[in-house]
């Protein structure tokens, strides 16, 4: 087994532990292989041990890799982009992924549903919200995410799944849990206010149990299943 295989088996049975102690059925967490600054080849062998989804934060090197791995058998890897997104990238991203999670702005929801290639299925896309108020952290703040919410749901070619945040890095659960939390609690807020959100995509290497606590439907795991990033 590579230690890419091993890995993915450790990080499968922490989520599968988490569930259970959410009393959540497995199959409600996804797991998001965040493969930024790793080859190709890295992508295989996670591929090989059957992981799917795929996440990368730089468009460039991201779009080389999908293009060499977009082969007959690889036909079912699934790309999410979770990078912050420049506006003169935007075409690439709309061309080349499944899913973007790190949306914060009206204006670059607009240019991915223009550039959205016909023929593709809807570009599935999450609101990045900074629950930690962090000056230097992408996303819009709680109090703004409705709004914009409501102004992807009316744009073409996008399908609004849910909520993403990378909270304030901290090793303390009960700080992890209520951030998280933070998340949950304003998607419960904006289904009660008639969107139909099914994802938060929430919990990275070093807290994805408590975002799984807090009902992450996705994790997005690097180091983890990688190693550490030079
Ligand atoms: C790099 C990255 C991750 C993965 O983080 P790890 O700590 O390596 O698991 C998850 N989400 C985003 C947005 C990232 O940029």
């Amino acid at each position: 087994m590579t230690s890419i295989a091993a890995n993915l088996q450790a990080v499968r049975a922490r989520i599968f532990a988490a569930c259970a102690a959410a009393a959540r059925a497995p199959e409600t967490v996804s797991l998001l292989a965040v493969s930024k600054t790793w080859p190709a080849s890295a992508v295989s062998d996670a591929a090989a041990a059957q992981q799917r989804m795929f996440g990368e934060n730089y468009v460039q090197e991201a779009v080389a890799k999908i293009a060499a791995l977009t082969t007959q058998e690889n036909q079912e890897l699934e790309w999410h982009f979770i990078g912050p997104l420049q506006n003169n990238k935007t075409k690439l991203v709309a061309e080349n992924f499944a899913w973007v999670h790190s949306i914060d702005n009206l204006k670059a929801a607009q240019r991915l549903a223009q550039q959205r290639p016909a023929g593709l299925p809807a570009l599935n896309v999450c609101v990045q919200v900074n629950v930690s108020d962090e000056a230097t952290k992408g996303g819009v703040s709680p109090m703004t995410t409705l709004k914009l919410a409501r102004e992807i749901c009316l744009l073409p070619n996008l399908h609004l799944r849910g909520l993403m945040t990378i909270p304030a890095a901290t090793t303390d659960v009960a700080t992890q849990r209520q951030q998280f939390s933070i998340l949950r609690e304003l998607k419960e807020n904006l289904n009660r206010d008639g969107l139909n959100l099914d994802t938060l995509s929430m919990g990275m290497s070093h807290d994805l149990e408590a975002a799984i606590l807090e009902g992450a439907t996705i994790v997005r795991v690097g180091t983890a299943i990688f190693g550490e990033r030079h």
